[in-house]
């Protein structure tokens, strides 16, 4: 395999790029200067270096200090609302909901979809991670807020699942929680994404939850 062969197979896996565009990469890449090229490769290395996963939600973020921890601005914000969290595929739909401003809950990011995982991606769906975070948590709503695609429908039954099963598991004798578990209302077009639909077909399919 020569270097170009080389360098749009690594393109091709990146989301949403085809041959086509890792192709256009490459091509667009050979002509930059090397500067601008090193100045790339040492942005890219940065972000590796230094973001670290939440590790309450997975969202990923820039510690500004030593002291902030292994949390995000967003779990470690105490007027956010610790009873209700909101299960998200991926980080910009957490990013689409924040946008909104009208969400005050905790998130979770899943990793991906069943059917959309590739093979060498499924580990990355975080069910084990999901189960105790549930379990150590006190959650009286949990929003599941996958895409209305089918893979978004598939994983999110097993989502809901799993979130009975922990609460089943978790409940103590003789007492009877408060829980629910609720999705977007409709206005996210079916087969649509979150992080494609506007602010306001988002804010009033969070509000309209059910
Ligand atoms: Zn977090």
């Amino acid at each position: 395999m020569d270097s170009v062969e080389k360098l749009i197979n690594l393109f091709k896996k990146f989301p949403t790029v085809g041959s086509r565009t890792a192709g256009r990469f490459v091509y667009y890449l050979m002509k930059l200067p090397k500067a601008r090229v090193d100045e790339l490769i040492s942005a890219i290395l940065e972000v590796k270096n230094k973001i670290k996963l939440c590790e309450n939600c997975f969202n990923p973020f820039e510690p500004f200090d030593s002291a902030q921890g292994k949390l995000c601005l967003i779990c470690q914000n105490p007027a956010r609302n610790k009873n209700l969290l909101c299960v998200v595929e991926k980080e910009t739909d957490l990013l689409s909901l924040e946008n909104t401003k009208k969400y005050s809950g905790l998130y979770f990011i899943l990793g991906g979809t069943i059917a959309t995982m590739r093979p060498e991606e499924t580990s990355q769906l975080r069910i084990e991670q999901l189960k105790k975070r549930i379990s150590i948590s006190n959650f009286s709503e949990i929003i599941v807020a996958l895409n209305s695609t089918p893979e978004g429908r598939t994983t999110s039954v097993l989502v809901e699942q799993i979130i009975r099963e922990v609460w089943q598991a978790t409940k103590t004798e003789g007492s009877e929680p408060n829980r629910r578990i609720t999705h977007l209302a409709r206005g996210i077009p079916v087969g649509g994404e979150l992080e494609y639909a506007d602010e306001e077909t988002l804010e009033s399919a969070l509000e309209g939850r059910k």
